[in-house]
C-alpha cells in the first residue's frame, strides 16, 4: 500500500490524457476508460478528490503567445476545465459512481462553489468531489489548484496522473539515456527545474509536506498499481 495511514488522496489528470489518441478535445472512450480507473481506485476503500488540467482544450499560455491578454486566456483556460470536470462528473456517474463538481469560479447552474466544508461532507458520504478552475485565478495552473485542494482536503498524496511513467533527470523523448528517479526531493526539483508541475505547486506541496506520486494513467490498471505500491512510479517528497 502507498499510504498506509491515509485513505484519501487527490489525483490530479493533465487535460491531455482526456485526449485520447486525438489531438484536441475530449475523447468520451477515453473518459470512461480513466472512470474505471478512478473508481477501481476508490473501491479499494479511498476517499478521492479529482482536479482535472484542461490543456486538452486551452492554456493560456498558449493564447498569450498568440498576442491574447494572458489573463482573459488564462480564465479561458480555467473554463475549459469546467467543461473537463464536467466529463469526468458524466462518465464517473455512468458508474455509479457519486460525484460533486466544485467550481472555484462560481458557475451556479452547472456545479457548486468551492466550499471545503461542503466538500468534507461530500467525501463523508462517499462521493467524488472534482475541483474545478484550478485555484480561481489566471497566473496558476491546475497543478497548483491540485496542491491547494490536497492542503486544505488534507490528502495523504497528491497522484498526478500523465503521460510519462515519473519524474526523469532530463527529457526522456530528446534523451534515450535519461534516468528515471523512483524518489527525489521537492528541492532538487526546485534546484534542477525538474519537469513534475510548476514551482508554486511544488513548493506548496513541500511546505505542509504532501508527497507528489508521478505515475503514466496511460497504461490500464496503473493506477491500482501505484496505489497498491507495485507501480512505476516516482515520488516527490
Ligand atoms: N488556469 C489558470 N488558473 C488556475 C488553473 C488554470 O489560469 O488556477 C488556466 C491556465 O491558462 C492553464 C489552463 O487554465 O493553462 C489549463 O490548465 P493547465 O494548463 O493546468 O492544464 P493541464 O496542463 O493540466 O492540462
Amino acid at each position: 500500500m502507498l499510504l498506509p495511514n491515509s485513505k484519501r488522496i487527490l489525483l490530479k489528470l493533465s487535460g491531455e490524457v482526456l485526449m485520447g489518441e486525438q489531438q484536441f478535445g475530449i475523447n468520451q472512450e477515453t473518459v470512461a476508460e480513466l472512470a474505471r480507473e478512478v473508481k477501481a481506485a476508490k473501491d479499494t476503500g479511498l476517499e478521492i478528490c479529482l482536479v482535472i488540467g484542461g490543456g486538452n482544450i486551452f492554456r493560456g499560455m498558449a493564447g498569450a503567445a498568440k498576442g491574447m491578454d494572458r489573463a482573459q486566456a488564462d480564465y479561458m483556460g480555467m473554463l475549459a476545465t469546467v467543461m473537463n470536470a464536467l466529463a469526468m462528473q458524466n462518465a464517473l456517474e455512468n458508474l455509479g459512481v457519486h460525484t460533486r463538481v466544485q467550481s472555484a469560479i462560481q458557475m451556479d447552474a452547472v456545479c457548486e462553489p468551492v466550499i471545503r466544508r461542503r466538500a468534507e461532507r461530500h467525501m463523508e458520504k462517499g462521493r467524488i468531489v472534482i475541483f474545478a478552475a484550478g485555484v480561481g485565478a489566471p497566473y496558476f495552473t491546475t497543478d497548483s489548484g491540485a496542491a491547494l485542494r490536497a492542503a486544505e482536503m488534507q490528502c495523504g498524496a497528491l497522484l498526478k496522473g500523465t503521460s510519462v511513467d515519473g519524474v526523469y533527470d532530463s527529457d526522456p523523448k530528446k534523451n534515450p539515456d535519461a534516468k528515471r528517479f523512483d524518489t527525489v526531493t521537492y528541492d532538487k526539483v526546485l534546484a534542477d527545474n525538474l519537469k513534475v508541475m510548476d514551482a508554486s505547486a511544488v513548493a506548496l506541496c513541500r511546505d505542509n509536506e504532501i508527497p507528489i506520486v508521478v505515475f503514466s494513467i496511460r497504461e490500464k490498471g496503473n493506477l491500482a498499481r501505484v496505489l497498491a505500491g507495485e507501480g512505476v512510479q516516482t515520488i516527490v517528497q
